[in-house]
């Protein structure tokens, strides 16, 4: 079992394994619909991710 502490660093990890833990293509990423996104840089973002409206 690994030992991530965080929700934001599990988020982390789940962009690096889906770029064959490749840190520049998860910057690079261009897939902006993704949910995980806004958080794939291990950071929470400036601002909040926009909501979409119900
Ligand atoms: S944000 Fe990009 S790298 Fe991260 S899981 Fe989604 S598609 Fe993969």
């Amino acid at each position: 079992m690994t030992s991530i502490k965080t929700p934001i660093k599990a988020i982390r990890a789940k962009c690096l394994d889906c770029t064959a833990s490749q840190p520049g293509e998860v910057r690079l990423c261009e897939i902006a619909s993704c949910p995980l996104w806004p958080y794939r840089m291990g950071k929470r973002p400036d601002k909040p991710p926009d909501e979409k409206k119900p």
